[in-house]
């Protein structure tokens, strides 16, 4: 089992998939192979280090989280190795690099933002950038050739290459406008969360505070941190309107790329909350897209 999560920055992960990708790490243990692509290369956003300094901290702070959470972490790059800023580039470049990157996992499930269904919400550029690249470039995953005149290779010869299928996470920036299929209790993952995103100490403890859009005020411990955490859930849980106090994460099927099967979801997600999740409703949306 593969699963990867897309997102656009340093932190992403942590607030919309970890939970997720550590009850599936318990329930497989070494059968599971997690990586996290972050998109952009995190240079901005920071009040006061420079764009050099912000970068290398925040690539830093991922790795930590990521040796915490035992996950691989890839920064995806400019088929020419450049870094990929932030503000929001999707050009054929930036698909060609996203392209390889899935191809080469090969994942089974791959976890991205979504694109606003509510022209009236706010997003944030990156975010909509990642939904939009991956919904984009889903097709082309199994296309041989598609980007073999920025990466070459041997045309006379391809491999298949799966498909995933494709979930969206939850974006805080579009609060009021999220929706979800499912529900994934991760109570049991909680502590490892908090301490996985606590390494992102630029973001949480210095620019965020200092934006002050996310209402979060620097924590400087990691029980302050959990706490402030806490109330970040219970904000999502809210605008799901789910009740109770136990930490979950949402997903939303999408067709993007393979199409799931509720057999196949129901098999392979890791602590399904039944009582939250709607399958219900999403098994008539698997229905309309001809997939039961
Ligand atoms: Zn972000």
């Amino acid at each position: 089992m593969k699963i990867l999560n897309v997102h656009a920055h340093y932190d992403d992960f942590e607030l919309t998939a970890g939970g997720t990708f550590e009850m599936w790490r318990r329930a497989l243990g070494p059968q599971l192979s997690a990586r996290v692509l972050v998109c952009t290369d995190g240079a901005a956003g920071h009040h006061c280090r420079t764009r050099q300094e912000t970068a290398a901290v925040r690539f830093a702070e991922q790795a930590e989280s990521a040796k915490i959470g035992r996950y691989e972490f890839e920064l995806l790059k400019f088929p020419d190795g450049r870094p990929i800023p932030e503000g929001g580039i999707l050009d054929r470049p930036f698909l060609a690099a996203l392209w390889k990157a899935i191809r080469e996992f090969e994942p089974d499930y791959l976890f991205c933002p979504p694109l606003p269904t509510d022209p009236l919400m706010g997003v944030h550029t990156d975010h909509l950038t990642v939904a939009e690249a991956v919904r984009r470039v889903a097709y082309l995953i199994n296309v041989p050739h598609a980007f073999s005149d920025i990466y070459p290779t041997d045309e006379s010869h391809s491999e298949p290459v799966k498909t995933p299928v494709i979930f969206n996470v939850y974006d805080g920036y579009m609060f009021g406008a999220n929706q979800y299929d499912l529900a994934v209790d991760v109570e049991d993952a909680f502590p490892l969360i908090a301490a996985c995103a606590y390494c992102h100490r630029s973001q949480f403890q210095e620019w965020i505070p200092w934006i002050g859009r996310h209402e979060i005020r620097g924590p400087t411990t990691i029980e302050e941190w959990s706490e402030a955490l806490r109330r970040r859930m219970a904000r999502q849980r809210q605008d799901m309107r789910v009740g109770g106090d136990r930490a979950l994460e949402f997903f939303t099927a999408t067709a993007w790329g393979a199409a799931p099967t509720m057999e196949g979801l129901e098999r392979d997600f890791p602590s399904l909350c039944r009582t939250h999740s709607r399958l219900g409703a999403l098994g008539e949306k698997l229905s309309r897209w001809g997939v039961l």
